[in-house]
């Protein structure tokens, strides 16, 4: 007994610490979790600014334009053929864009690949570069057919014999023995590799990514509006 009574101050002591641990856990649980967030918002803000003020200088040699070469300003936008969301960018903001200023001489427009969804993006990415390659002249409309042609993001969908049937009915002078071939041998890896590192050294967070003369576009992808108003104030910048 006096064994048990002299050791139940100590657990006494011991259940009072416990208890200040159970409320301070949850306080302290809270107040570092709130720093965290306070730290990541933070962050988020600052890579949010230092992407509105940076502007990149792409090398565009050997990608395929869109309009007036002349043109005051140029949109580059990284996608991937899997991507949902830049399909759904090419077929409800790409036609207002292409309305607004690229038949009117006022933007010239860039596609460069950024395949990262699986290594079919990889293989939709090379069919681009080869129509790009043999057929400059129908690149983009090769290009809207395989975001027409889009399959479910979870599924391995490009395959080359997939990507010939759709360069099949956009391209109607395709050798498509060499076109297959080229895609089936990687022929156009290191000009992909090439977009993709631009697309890196541009910091781009995902795809679609859009920039304008070089700055990027940080608005919602959708936002047309806000996209076309980022373009007004870099056509009246280059005046
Ligand atoms: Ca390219």
């Amino acid at each position: 007994m006096a064994n048990k009574s002299s050791k139940s101050p100590y657990k006494g002591k011991s259940a009072k610490k416990n208890n200040l641990m159970l409320i301070l856990f949850p306080v302290i649980l809270v107040l570092l979790l709130g720093l965290i967030f306070v730290l990541n918002n933070q962050n988020e803000k600052v890579a949010q600014k230092e992407a509105e003020t940076r502007v990149v200088d792409f090398n565009l040699e050997g990608q395929p334009v869109l309009g007036s070469t002349d043109a005051k300003v140029t949109v580059v936008e990284f996608g991937d053929y899997k991507c949902p969301a830049c399909k759904q960018w090419e077929e409800e903001v790409f036609p207002q864009l292409k309305a607004d200023f690229i038949d009117k001489d006022q933007v010239k427009f860039v596609f460069m690949n950024y395949p990262f969804l699986g290594p079919d993006s990889n293989t939709a990415a090379y069919a681009g570069e080869a129509i790009y390659k043999n057929h400059p002249d129908a690149f983009f409309k090769f290009h809207e057919a395989l975001y027409a042609a889009q399959q479910d993001e979870r599924t391995q969908w490009a395959t080359p014999e997939y990507l010939l049937e759709v360069a099949k009915q956009a391209v109607p002078d395709l050798n498509g023995d060499e076109f297959l071939k080229q895609v089936q041998d990687d022929t156009h890896k290191e000009s992909v590799q090439g977009d993709y590192r631009a697309g890196e050294d541009a910091k781009i967070q995902g795809t679609p990514s859009v920039f304008v003369n070089g700055k990027e576009f940080t608005g919602n992808y959708l936002d047309y509006a806000g996209l076309k108003k980022f373009i007004e104030e870099q056509l009246e910048s280059a005046k």
